[in-house]
């Protein structure tokens, strides 16, 4: 799999908006850090960073040493981490405090202080630009839907007001339980998108999410306001969905099946991996966390099937040596539902 962001896709998993390369100042909440360290008398914390923050983990590190006293270990998560869906598990077991940075709680827990590093990005210049070159005028079509990422949360009251002294009636809604606000999306989850609006403005960085509500929500306009990339676009799936439909063509040809169930804390549908498995005898259940073409290669089956998140199967798909689908295009390359049900797998629920 590549590092190298230039030869990622727009939707890549690990392009969501957090990139190092927007050197902003993110507030890491040390005092609050500080203050669970004092409670709980603790002698160790665990930190752990998204992919596009880790390179923050040592300066982290380093400012929490200053103001801790020296008994207390300071450690960081090495593991990948690419959504609140990933704890690590092994560290927040073994650790006094256990701090979570850059994702909203997709469940709350006393063990867990989760940090989610607000934007301070003024993202009001790209809605006027997004406004005037790709929403409808209230005049033509009043109502609009809003979401945005757990980034620019602090900021969408005010988003939404904004909208609203334009003209616009804003449709918003908190979607189902995993996701922690009104107006949030997750790569896997659209459910804050199910709003009585045809034009639905994104507001954040990145494609990634954007992409994902317009394959969840094909009837939808989907304005994006990049204020990261101060860019305005809207997002187009047409080369997603050619590559899903051509994927599930070649596993038709699929005699054996890979079934992974990821042992992710949030990302496991048991379920769903069990029900195909016990109704096909040439399907394989596989358990692993990190799902990744070369995990698989060993396997030597036909053809694979991820349970897990679903943007490792729609985003990484191309890179995997053979065919992986989402559970939903499995039943269409078995026979059992008809090509055009094809639909963007979402995940709901919690642990
Ligand atoms: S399962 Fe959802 S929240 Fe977790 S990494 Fe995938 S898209 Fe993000």
């Amino acid at each position: 799999m590549s590092h190298d962001s230039s030869e990622r896709p727009d939707g890549d998993l690990r392009n969501t908006g957090m990139s190092l390369r927007h050197d902003r100042k993110w507030d890491y909440e040390l005092d609050r850090i500080t203050e669970a360290v004092a409670e709980r008398d603790a002698e160790t914390v665990g930190l752990q960073f998204p992919e596009g923050l880790k390179r923050r983990g040592p300066g982290v590190a380093d400012d929490l040493r200053e103001l801790l006293p020296d008994n207390v270990s300071v450690m960081i998560s090495g593991q990948p981490c690419y959504g609140a869906c990933d704890l690590d598990t092994y560290m927040m077991k073994r650790t006094d405090v256990f701090v979570h940075f850059g994702h909203s709680p997709m469940k709350e827990s006393d063990r867990i202080i989760y940090v989610p590093l607000f934007s301070n990005v003024d993202v009001f210049p790209i809605v006027d630009q997004a406004l005037e070159d790709e929403l409808a005028p209230p005049e033509e079509d009043p109502d609009v839907g809003l979401v945005t990422t757990a980034q620019h949360m602090n900021k969408f009251d005010e988003m939404r007001e904004y909208l609203e002294e334009r003209g616009y009636t804003v449709h918003v809604r908190r979607g189902d339980e995993r996701l922690t606000n009104e107006g949030q999306v997750l790569g896997c989850n659209y459910a804050s998108a199910d709003v009585d609006a045809e034009q639905m403005l994104y507001v954040g960085g990145g494609k990634f999410h954007p992409l994902g509500l317009a394959m969840e929500h094909p009837e939808k306009h989907v304005v994006i306001a990049d204020p990261v990339n101060n860019a305005v676009s809207v997002a187009d799936t047409e080369k997603f969905m050619k590559q899903r439909y051509a994927t599930v063509h070649k596993a038709m040809d699929a005699d054996s099946w890979g079934v992974i169930f990821c042992t992710k804390i949030g990302q496991g549908r048991w379920d769903q991996a069990e029900e195909i498995v016990e109704n096909n005898e040439n399907a394989y259940l596989i358990t692993m966390d990190e799902v990744t073409p070369d995990r698989l290669r060993n396997f030597g089956l036909d053809a694979y099937v991820n349970t897990g998140c679903p943007r490792i199967t729609t985003d990484d798909g191309p890179q995997f040596h053979k065919p992986m689908l989402t559970p939903g295009e499995y039943k269409i390359a078995i026979g059992e539902k008809p090509l055009d049900s094809l639909e963007f797998d979402t995940f709901h629920g919690t642990w």
